[in-house]
């Protein structure tokens, strides 16, 4: 029993992914931005679309809703939050909710910052954390209804995840978020090593994701606004986190 995920890039750098219940073949879609490339692989597949589920209310998130559900009659699952902001939703997403893919439980988190509704899920099962633009691998995403403070709070929920949990986030970010990460923790041997691997991966075309949360606990400087070595680097010593986080989304903006 296993959860299969297929990433299906879409735009510029948006990923989809495509999640199946191994042992029942129920299948749903994460943050489809569009409708096309996700019907190209079900239909190379035979597949069904049984769920759409959006994290948050972005059209590069949502834009293939509206065609999947009229062609599958798919269940369409949001961030209660976003409801009104979310086209074809039909059920409702809260903190502590549960999604069923088959046989792989989901477990609903409010994250707020990104959009004052953003939601993540968490598979326990197959420890895959689908995060949207809340978490990236080496970043995290721009604030644009929330506060510092409430990013800060969804990021530290997260991180409270298992060193081996697969993030899937919603963007192939993680090349440029590395320049900003290692100018601002220039002495962070892991990031380095990090660095190298991306690069790699880049230049192979292949992509990063998903991240491990381990890796990202050692090396994602929006993750470790509380490490004193951080704090240190950016001449914040003895600061809150949460203020140290403040200046690093703020650095990051004019990056
Ligand atoms: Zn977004």
């Amino acid at each position: 029993m296993a959860l299969d995920v297929t990433l299906i890039p879409a735009l510029s750098d948006n990923y989809i992914y495509l999640l199946q219940d191994t042992e029942t073949g129920q299948t749903a879609v994460v943050d489809p931005a569009q409708a096309a490339p996700v019907q190209k692989v079900l239909d190379e597949r035979s597949w069904p679309l049984n769920l759409i589920i959006n994290t948050h209310h972005h059209l590069d998130h949502t834009g293939g809703n509206v065609d999947l559900k009229a062609r599958h009659g798919a269940l369409v699952c949001g961030p209660k939050s976003d409801a009104g902001r979310i086209g074809a939703l039909d059920r409702q997403l809260a903190e502590g909710d549960t999604v069923a893919v088959g046989d792989q439980q989901a477990t609903v988190f409010e994250v707020p910052g990104h959009t004052s509704g953003h939601i993540a899920l968490w598979f326990g099962d197959a420890n895959a954390l689908f995060c949207g633009d809340t978490l990236f691998a080496l970043g995290c995403g721009r604030l644009f209804e929330g506060t510092p403070k409430q990013m800060w709070h969804s990021l530290l929920r997260l991180r409270d995840l298992p060193d081996d949990a697969l993030v899937y986030c919603g963007h192939e970010y993680t090349q440029s978020n590395a320049r900003f990460a290692v100018h601002v923790d220039p002495d962070n041997s892991d990031l380095d090593d990090y660095r190298r691997w991306i690069d790699d991966r880049r230049s192979e075309g292949q992509p990063t994701i998903p991240a491990s949360l381990g890796r990202e606990k050692r090396t994602n400087p929006f993750l470790r606004a509380d490490v004193p070595a951080l704090a240190a680097a950016m001449n914040l010593s003895g600061s809150a986190p949460v203020d140290v986080f403040t200046a690093l989304r703020s650095r990051k903006d004019s990056f």
